[in-house]
């Protein structure tokens, strides 16, 4: 089942008053179950392309048939509280340098992506979501970390809690930024075990990267070349 569907995506940005295309016609599928990597070398657009899909940023719209489509629902018909919905529950992210709030403890960093789903209907939840947190962050080996600040936490540590948070709402995507890229190898490996073990029944990770290693682990590997999808 095609969960995602990107067609033809452009992305040009302006440098002043020079365009910079980034993305000339990036076309791709992503499949229930499945985990997919996106290789492509730094500055190839893939932090760019992950944005689109997520919904975090919008194609140029002069490109004809240029689309994103979940679940035959095209993201650029959404309205505001649509996409704000499809960026809270539909798809989590994870990034490299794991975007924690400073201020605030572990449980609090997992619990904050559940208030940006609920917004007011979380506080009648507060328990269970709470308890659903403690449950992941148990599962990733951080219930003795619960009240700790992410300054406190080593990196692999801080990358545990932001896949946690990510799949607080039960997403139905994963997408990733190179979510071993700031880590050494053995924590790298042990985040990406995390991962493509986070992938159950229909959820689908999506990952992007510059290693060849961690595209391995993958179950499909597409790369970004000179702004297109390479067939090589
Ligand atoms: P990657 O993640 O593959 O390293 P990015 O998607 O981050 O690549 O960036 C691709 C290119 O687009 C780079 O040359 C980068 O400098 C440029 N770029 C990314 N974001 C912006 C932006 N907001 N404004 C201008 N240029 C950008
Ligand atoms: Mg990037």
């Amino acid at each position: 089942m095609k969960l995602l569907e990107a067609s033809n995506l452009h992305k040009t940005y302006l440098l002043g008053a020079t365009a910079v295309p980034v993305l000339r016609g990036v076309s791709l599928e992503v499949h229930a179950g499945e985990f997919l990597a996106i290789l492509g070398a730094s500055g190839s657009g893939k932090s760019t392309l992950l944005h689109l899909l997520g919904g975090l940023d919008e194609p140029d719209v002069q490109a004809a048939g240029s689309w994103v489509n979940f679940r035959g629902l095209m993201l650029r018909s959404f309205s505001q509280s649509q996409l704000d919905d499809y960026r809270a529950r539909s798809v989590g992210f994870v990034f490299q340098f794991y975007h924690l709030l400073p201020e605030l403890n572990v449980l609090q960093n997992v619990c904050v992506a559940a208030m940006a789903r609920w917004k007011f209907g979380y506080f009648s939840r507060k328990g269970e979501i709470e308890a659903r947190a403690r449950e992941l962050l148990t599962e990733f080996g951080l219930a003795q970390r619960l009240k700790h600040k992410p300054v406190e936490l080593s990196g692999g540590e801080r990358q545990r809690v932001a896949i946690a948070r990510a799949l607080i709402n039960d997403p139905q995507i994963l997408l990733a930024d190179e979510p071993t890229g700031n880590l050494d190898r053995k924590t790298g490996e042990t985040i990406l075990d995390l991962l493509i073990k986070s992938r159950r029944g229909e959820r689908a990770l999506v990952m992007v990267t510059h290693d060849t290693e961690v595209a391995k682990r993958a179950d499909r590997v597409v790369r970004i070349v000179d702004g297109v999808i390479s067939k090589g």
